[in-house]
């Protein structure tokens, strides 16, 4: 079957790819490959730092998502300037000039720096900005990034939820090869794929097992929930309950890229097949659930 795709762009905010027919309640959702760096960005640190922050290339290695009726959003600004995946009220009131107007609920995360508003780059020694920043710059951040990446996913989400009672959300990422002693696992060589679903909160288990035996058939180490469970995003979109299911998916970057110049390698190829194959059958497996397989 060949097939079109539509596409709707927020420039610099989003990229959201679809099938034109046969669209399936399915969607993968690259919220930290973006690379844009926006005007306001007022940093010390140049673009080869920033990318330490980055889930470099993700958006290329599940391309291949709308080809099987999924669709695929992809975020075009850099995970260093606002983290989509942090709710809008975990802020690090020690980064502010001024008093925020509402109240916080910082995590452990953004204790140790990775908040809605990274504190570093890359671990301690390398400091994002060289001053306070103001109330209004976060709230431009929130209103014109944050908010409209999210509202365009839950929209996403919810018109095919009304259109098929169920939906399927994936939140795909990458992480480091090798942990730190504030990441969560600690300092610690890592899995090649970790599968998140918040303990069980987030999706149901037919598809975290269904995606670890097939990331274990083509030969990865899989561990779910460790050192990553899922973070805002599947949180708040995952309700198993009402058939709305979220999980994430980190992939090593070690498998697929140079973590130094952050360029992809040699392994990259296999991976995007991979991961192809995998996004075919989960879509086999969203069929199977609306009986249309
Ligand atoms: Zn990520």
């Amino acid at each position: 079957m060949t097939r079109t795709f539509g596409t709707l762009t927020a420039p610099g905010v989003f990229e959201s790819v679809f099938p034109a027919h046969d669209v399936l309640p399915l969607v993968f959702e690259s919220p930290h490959s973006g690379t844009g760096l926006p005007g306001d960005f007022d940093t010390r640190l140049g673009a080869e730092d920033l990318a330490w922050t980055a889930d470099s290339h993700v958006e290329q290695l599940f391309a291949a998502a709308p080809e099987t009726g999924a669709t695929l959003i992809a975020a075009l600004f850099a995970r260093a300037y606002v983290d989509v995946n942090r709710a809008p009220d975990d802020i690090d009131a020690g980064m502010l000039a001024e008093p925020w107007p509402a109240p916080l609920r910082p995590t452990t995360k953004t204790g140790n720096g990775y908040g809605l508003i990274w504190r570093y780059c890359r671990g301690a020694g390398s400091p994002i900005y060289d001053r306070p920043l103001t109330v209004a710059e976060v709230q431009a951040r929130i209103g014109r990034y944050w908010r409209p990446y999210h509202d365009h996913l839950a929209d996403t989400l919810a018109s095919l939820y009304r259109r098929f009672g169920l939906v399927w959300h994936v939140s795909c990422h990458s992480m480091k090869s090798m942990g730190d002693d504030t990441a969560p696992g600690g300092a610690r060589p890592r899995p090649d794929i970790t599968l998140g679903d918040r303990h069980g909160r987030s999706c149901d288990g037919e598809v975290v097992s269904m995606l670890q035996g097939a990331f274990r058939e083509r030969g990865y180490g899989v561990t779910v929930n460790d050192p990553f469970s899922g973070a805002y995003l599947v949180d708040a979109h995952g309700h198993p309950g009402q058939g709305r299911h979220s999980v994430q998916i980190e992939i090593n970057r070690a498998l697929y890229m140079d973590e130094e110049t952050r360029r992809p390698h040699q392994g990259f190829e296999r991976v995007r097949n991979d991961v192809a194959a995998i996004i075919a059958l989960m879509a086999d497996h969203v069929r199977t659930r609306l009986g249309l397989a």
